[in-house]
């Protein structure tokens, strides 16, 4: 009989369910509704939000032309200037579904500029979240993501600098980079701003991947966090297979597997963690 080890902490996180809760609660509400940019990056959830009548705003231009109706934002966060553009239009109401966690970093990030501490985001410089997080700071601020980018970062000699992770950054990735920063003698004062969500969900699907001769991971190929799970999954177990729905799943070749892991990033629903579920236990391999 096949194994299937399926991740507690597979699946929405606290931000995410907060954030597409508060969508639902606005349609019960009426009247015309919008999200910066797709509430997560799930094309079920979106599709299933338009046909309720949710418009996503696409850009800035977008927001800009905008003059009524209630714009939610989602759980990675917007840059400042977004929240100006919102406050100065006095037709449209504004629901803030920024995940806590973020908030946090925001404030965290604007405190040591002011501080006078040169900031280090280390995450994916054209992420959301990061260009979220970048535009609180008052000062010099970089942006890294790996070992090369650590080596190659420079900042004026004397300076005291604030490092801070993107929420979905893996843990002990940048805990290596703050230490290579370290090294080159920079004044780092460094605050672990990885999610304990995503450290759950990470260190857990380390741990099936280490025993499973297959492991699925359930997500967007766009989603951050899926893409992190994905190469943590991959460094245990070579057999890691990426999908988005029941529909991408091909294990013909895994049918010898008598282990097989599940997990999903945040953004991923739980009905289809239980499809992947349910075929698999079917699936005759
Ligand atoms: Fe919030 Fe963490 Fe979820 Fe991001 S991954 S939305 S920070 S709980």
């Amino acid at each position: 009989m096949k194994e299937i080890i399926t991740a507690e902490s597979a699946g929405f996180c606290f931000g995410v369910e907060r954030a597409v809760n508060k969508v639902y609660e606005e349609i019960e509400k009426g009247g015309e509704i919008y999200t910066y940019g797709e509430i997560i990056h799930n094309e079920l959830v979106v599709g299933d939000l338009e046909k309720k009548g949710v418009r996503v705003l696409k850009s800035r231009e977008d927001l800009a032309a905008l003059e009524k109706g209630t714009v939610i934002i989602r759980s990675h966060g917007v840059p400042k200037d977004i929240y100006d553009i919102l406050s100065s239009k006095p037709g449209i109401r504004l629901v803030d579904a920024t995940c806590p966690f973020v908030s946090k970093i925001h404030d965290i990030v604007r405190e040591q500029s002011e501080k006078g501490r040169d900031i280090i985001v280390i995450g994916d410089a054209s992420h959301p979240e990061v260009e979220g997080i970048v535009s609180y700071a008052t000062g010099n601020v970089k942006v890294i993501k790996d070992e090369e980018e650590a080596q190659n970062c420079e900042f004026e000699r004397g300076r005291e600098v604030c490092a801070v992770a993107q929420t979905t950054f893996n843990l002990s990735k940048f805990e290596k980079l703050v230490e290579i920063l370290r090294k080159k003698s920079y004044s780092i004062y460094d605050v672990n701003t990885v999610c304990s969500a995503t450290r759950t969900r990470q260190e857990e699907a380390r741990s099936i991947a280490s025993k499973a001769d297959a492991m699925i991971v359930i997500g967007s190929r766009r989603s951050s966090n899926t893409g992190k799970l994905y190469d943590i999954c991959r460094e245990c177990c070579a057999k890691t297979y990426l999908i988005q729905t029941l529909d991408d799943l091909n294990l013909e070749e895994a049918k010898s597997f008598s282990c097989v892991g599940i997990t999903a990033g945040a953004s991923t629903p739980k009905f289809i963690i239980e499809e992947v579920q349910n075929y698999v236990r079917r699936a005759e391999f």
